[in-house]
């Protein structure tokens, strides 16, 4: 058998990081198995449509690197992908069920289906309709009443599947409402478009949210109905933003999108939610999407809610950063250095060289290296140093003795200007360490920074480094008499 996978979302906001996850394992599922991934749009319930919504899945899923084999815009022969360009094919099959008994007509009124009240308070259909004679319907119908079509829910039967998660799922029937599967206005509902879709496309293996756990007996009462056969189901666990709370579309970072313009990256994205509800036998965290597919395995999926961890996702990111090469993270990590006002001022990409192994997510850069611009405002007080042995008079020395050895400097590299750091105290008789914290503090103004002397002097660059070293040894020579 070849097996067949269907992500199905529907466009009714961004992506969501659980649609996402339902999607990312769908794909794993299909990949691992040699099968085919396809991507169906449900847009039947156009209320609920938001602009754009189509849009950010298609661009989703490209950043994400799931690539579907079928959809919209690669057709496999077994389209459309989209169900609001599927609408004939509903009804079609909605008469077809009534033909076989599955279905009926209905035509209560609003009003009626109002005062319907069960013994829980709840609006459930009480089959009124469910007896009227076949022909009699068809001739209202045929006459301009408006009807909706509704499941002829089998009765006295326990509808029973066997989840690859969650084992066995049974609901007897009477606990299954004769759900309308056709609306009055010719459009499906979801719990007809799901089923009808996933036969007619050959899936395989419907895997979704476990919402849909105990509406599945329901759908395959339809299977059953019109003698198709039923695929095999995998739902996946919920996962809650903390121990009480589901994480919703309503918490507003929950979308991939937004994740990517805070400067996480999308492969350490796909990589976290993967480990959301799905454990790899070999217990490794982080992994290439084609890792995944190699260990993608149903029986590491767990039953039990996955807690959706920021603090977790920005660890992994910074995993990511520091595997980059230096070239990789100076490109990912200009625009965040641009957005600081100590972008394009200094040499961007020793910014960057700094930065790589400093911060979890790009979007921390700006706010990180803002300091290299606001350098004149400082405290004299910043050179007194007990532990490293620095006084007023230790760091005037200090700065006299490296301003003189760097000015001569032509290989403004790391390595040079080490060396030339340390022959310069031991010409003057000090400690290294002594001119190194006096020339960080004579750099930049600050208390601490990321890196030291020689890591600020390349990225200030000669002619900036030595206009405030010449500024701080005046400075000093002022204020601290
Ligand atoms: N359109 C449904 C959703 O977004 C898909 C459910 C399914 O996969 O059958 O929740």
């Amino acid at each position: 058998m070849t097996v067949r996978t269907r992500f199905a979302p529907s466009p009714t906001g961004f992506m969501h990081i659980g649609n996402l996850r339902t999607g990312l394992y769908t794909y794993l599922y299909a990949r691992k198995h040699n099968g085919t991934f396809i991507l169906r749009i449900e847009d039947t319930d156009q209320e609920r449509k938001v602009e754009g919504a189509v849009e950010a899945i298609y661009r989703t899923l490209k950043i994400a690197g799931m690539s579907y084999d079928e959809g919209p815009d690669k057709d496999g022969g077994y389209g459309p992908y989209v169900q609001t360009e599927r609408m004939g094919l509903y009804k079609e099959y909605a008469e077809k069920l009534v033909e076989l008994g599955g279905a009926y007509y209905c035509f209560c009124d609003k009003e009626r289906l109002q005062s319907i009240v069960d013994d829980n308070g709840l609006h459930t259909y009480d089959k009124h309709c469910r007896n009227i004679p076949l022909e009699e319907a068809k001739a209202r119908v045929a006459a301009g009443e408006p009807y909706v079509i509704r499941q002829k829910v089998p009765e006295g039967v326990v509808s029973s599947y066997t989840d690859l998660v969650f084992g066995e799922i049974s609901v007897a029937s009477e606990d299954i409402e004769d759900g309308v599967l056709l609306k009055s206005d010719g459009l499906p509902t979801y719990n007809f478009a799901n089923v009808v879709d996933d036969h007619l496309m050959g899936i395989t293996h419907v895997m979704r949210g476990i919402e849909y756990l105990s509406s599945t007996p329901k759908y395959n009462l339809i299977y059953d109905a019109f003698g198709w056969e039923r695929p095999t189901y995998i739902h996946l666990t919920t996962i809650m933003k903390d121990a009480q709370r589901k994480l919703s579309k309503r918490y507003g970072d929950a979308n991939f999108e937004d994740f990517v313009a805070k400067g996480y990256l999308p492969e350490a994205i796909v990589n976290y939610i993967a480990l959301l509800g799905w454990c790899p036998k070999s217990n490794q965290e982080k992994m290439t999407i084609d890792e995944m597919v190699e260990q993608f395995d149903v029986d590491g999926l767990s039953k039990s809610p996955a807690i959706f961890d920021e603090a977790k996702m920005r660890w992994l990111n910074g995993e990511y950063l520091k595997a980059m090469t230096p070239e990789e993270f100076y490109t990912v990590s200009l625009p965040y250095i641009m957005k600081s006002k100590a972008g394009g001022k200094f040499n961007d990409y020793e910014i960057s060289r700094l930065m790589q192994t400093r911060v979890d997510v790009l979007s921390d850069i700006p706010d990180k290296i803002d300091f290299l611009v606001d350098f004149d405002e400082y405290d004299i007080n910043m050179y007194v140093h007990q532990k490293m042995k620095v006084d007023f008079n230790v760091a005037k020395q200090a700065l006299k003795v490296a301003f003189d050895a760097m000015s001569n400097l032509d290989d403004w590299t790391e390595d040079a200007l080490k060396e030339c750091m340390k022959s310069s105290a031991e010409a003057g008789g000090m400690k290294g360490g002594q001119v190194m914290f006096s020339v960080r503090v004579a750099l930049t103004g600050q208390p601490s920074t990321p890196g030291g002397a020689v890591e600020m002097a390349v990225v200030l660059g000669k002619e900036e480094s030595m206009r405030r070293l010449a500024f701080s040894i005046d400075y000093l020579n002022r204020e601290a008499q």
